[in-house]
């Protein structure tokens, strides 16, 4: 395949897709799901998408400023957002653990969330057993940066886990990721959080633009075993996806193909064969289940219930090979 030119800034943005009408004052909403605990229990989880200002930063395969505001965010509006999901969350029933609380930018970038916000939102964190934020790591890295996740961990209760994008090691795809970090900064962040005792989630992409096909489960197992390495508690496996302009052209050009279902089966078996201890969590991504090819009518919902099993058990779990797509006897 032919080696791909990284995007200027100016070249995504044209490309760009319309950005939904996002309130400031309305979340995009929320799931709930279970996460392996890594003790062989599993813990409910909620995620909360919040509403707040586009994140500084342009990866070229990020498609999350859709649910992001051009200004600021408001003083205020993430607490008032949290403050309605936690209804919404109790009015379905649901009783969750763990909570996560997700803006599609920098929780510690003081234009995504305000600093003066810290002590409202972790009020609202009180009743739950571990807070989760994303963060970049070449923010978490810094010593500002360390200094506002001390203080907003001072204020929570619970314990807090920091989530990064490592994305992939292969050197191909992080020159046209345009991820604004080096894997140098990437082993500061953990150094820094590992100091602190915070645990740390680090999202894989499986099969970004760059990464060969034929290479794409080999660079997201080596991409895990880097992350555990370094401290991460756990990886979480995205499988790349179109949606912000410059990935869907470069799918129409034939220059990137989506990773497809047989792919995200293998690199999570493979994961699992080769990580040097079960404490190392390793889940698929499967909030994005539609869109994944492969497979077929007669086999998708059990290769999806398999995955999710994997998920939960953190181990492989075999299946009948489908007798319809994949020429089972
Ligand atoms: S740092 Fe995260 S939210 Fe920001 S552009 Fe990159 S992938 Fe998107």
């Amino acid at each position: 395949m032919q080696r791909l030119t990284p995007p200027s800034r100016d070249e995504l943005l044209s490309l760009r897709p319309p950005k939904l009408d996002n309130d400031p004052e309305k979340a995009s909403g929320y799931i709930v799901e279970r996460e392996p605990a890594g003790d062989g229990r599993t813990i409910a989880s909620a995620t909360y998408f919040l509403t707040g200002s586009e994140c500084r930063f342009h990866c070229s395969f990020c498609d999350l400023w859709k649910y992001t505001l051009d200004t600021p965010t408001p003083h205020g509006s993430l607490t008032r957002q949290i403050q309605s999901l936690h209804r919404d969350l109790a009015l379905s029933g649901n009783q969750v653990e763990w909570l996560k609380l997700y803006n599609a930018a920098n929780f510690f970038d003081p234009m995504n969330v305000p600093f003066e916000d810290y002590e409202s939102i972790a009020a609202e964190c009180e009743s739950m057993d571990r807070i989760v934020v994303e963060n970049h790591a070449a923010l978490t890295a810094s010593n500002a940066c360390l200094e506002r996740i001390r203080a907003f961990r001072k204020l929570l209760v619970p314990p807090l886990e920091i989530a990064m994008g490592l994305e992939s090691i292969d050197p191909e795809a992080v020159r046209v990721m345009n991820k604004s970090m080096r894997l140098g900064a990437f082993e500061r962040a953990c150094d820094r959080l590992s100091e602190l005792s915070i645990p740390i989630r680090v999202f894989v992409v499986l099969q970004p633009a760059g990464t060969r096909v034929d290479e794409a489960s080999e660079w997201a197992v080596r991409t895990c075993q880097y992350a555990f390495r370094l401290g991460a508690e756990r990886c979480g496996i995205i499988p790349a996806r179109g949606g912000n302009g410059w990935m869907d052209r470069l799918a129409r050009e034939g220059r990137w193909v989506p990773p497809d279902l047989s792919t995200l089966e293998s690199t999570l078996h493979r994961v699992f064969a080769t990580r040097e201890s079960n404490d190392q969590i390793a889940t698929v991504d499967l909030w994005d289940w539609d869109s994944l090819s492969g497979g077929c009518d007669a086999c998708r919902n059990v290769r999806y219930d398999t995955l999710a099993r994997m998920n939960l058990e953190q181990r492989s779990v075999e299946r009948p090979l489908c007798s319809v797509c994949e020429n089972a006897e």
